[in-house]
């Protein structure tokens, strides 16, 4: 069994990133920004952007933060986006998600300006990424395919059961496995005998937020584990949906938790703004 190490490839890809911010801003006097909305006071919300904002920080990007009551109005959230979207210095939009029940999360996402949209989250970027065309893919699947590409991992021919639906992770892993000639199968909540179908799998990504969800004897011999999934346990302790002691053992690679797909997230995110700013250093120039 090897571990598939997202904390040192996301570190191998900052490091990249920092050159190429310092090569730009050199060449055109541009430094790449993030602009994130964060709504009330859920802290693993604050956590997130807090790590987000460190990132941006370490590579050189210009980062702000606009952070609002959770009673904050539906249209004071879309003035800030509209100013987001109109301030040249942002080249990448964040809303850090959930938003609180009052507010149309669907309206705010379609707000963002899709050349901004470094999370991937607008309809044109999700149809984009359907059809296999270059756009701005969510950050969390995406990592996924950098950390299997790294270790040379080609999903191409392979059965893949992806555990979850969301459409942060489940719906646009399955999309970029698709598009890399996976054989694909959704599961849900709704699935009838998860086991039945993770059997059959030479490759999980799960992404479902259910500690142990995947069991030793759901996996096959061989097989590839992915796990997306960030749970806290009774311990304290940061854990995923597999249960990695007693699976890990029947693996050819998994990753841990932490440190496998929950730092590629982060260093995707740096990458997408900078190929948002890439893209926008462009337009400025009239090239
Ligand atoms: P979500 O609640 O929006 O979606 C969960 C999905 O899992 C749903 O499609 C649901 O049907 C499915 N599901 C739930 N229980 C299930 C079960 N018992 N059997 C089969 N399917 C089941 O959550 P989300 O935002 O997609 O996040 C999923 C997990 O991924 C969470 O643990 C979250 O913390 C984690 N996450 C990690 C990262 C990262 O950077 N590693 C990023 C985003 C989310």
């Amino acid at each position: 069994m090897q571990l598939l190490d997202g904390k040192a490839l996301s570190a191998k890809i900052e490091t990249a990133v920092a050159t190429e911010v310092k090569d730009l801003k050199n060449s055109t006097g541009l430094v790449p920004g993030l602009a994130v909305i964060l709504v009330g006071q859920d802290p693993a919300s604050a956590a997130y952007v807090n790590m987000k904002k460190k990132a941006c920080d370490r590579v050189g990007f210009y980062s702000v933060t606009h952070e609002m009551p959770s009673d904050i109005s539906q249209s004071a959230i879309e003035n800030t986006i509209t100013m987001m979207n109109n301030n040249p210095n942002i080249d990448g939009i964040l809303i850090q998600l959930p938003l609180p029940a009052q507010i149309d999360t669907t309206k705010i996402l379609e707000l963002v300006e899709p050349s901004k949209d470094v999370d991937g989250f607008h309809p044109y970027n999700v149809g984009r990424l359907t059809t296999g065309l270059d756009g701005f893919v969510p950050c969390t699947p995406l990592g996924v395919m950098e950390l299997l590409n790294e270790y040379n991992i080609d999903p191409k021919g392979k059965n893949c059961v992806v555990v979850g639906a969301s459409n942060i992770v489940g719906k646009p892993m399955a999309a970029l496995l698709l598009n890399a000639n996976a054989t694909v199968e959704v599961c849900h909540i709704f699935t009838d005998d998860l086991k039945r179908h993770t059997l059959c799998a030479d490759m999980i990504f799960v992404g479902a937020g259910v500690i142990n969800l995947i069991k030793e004897d759901m996996v096959k011999d061989g097989a590839i584990i992915i796990d997306i999934g960030i749970n806290r346990a009774q311990n304290g302790k940061l854990v995923g949906d597999a249960d990695f002691e007693n699976v890990a053992k029947k693996c050819s690679f998994i990753t841990p938790v932490p440190g496998g797909v929950g730092p590629m997230t982060i260093a995707m995110l740096l990458s997408n703004t900078l190929k948002a700013a890439k893209a926008n250093a462009k337009i400025k120039e009239g090239k």
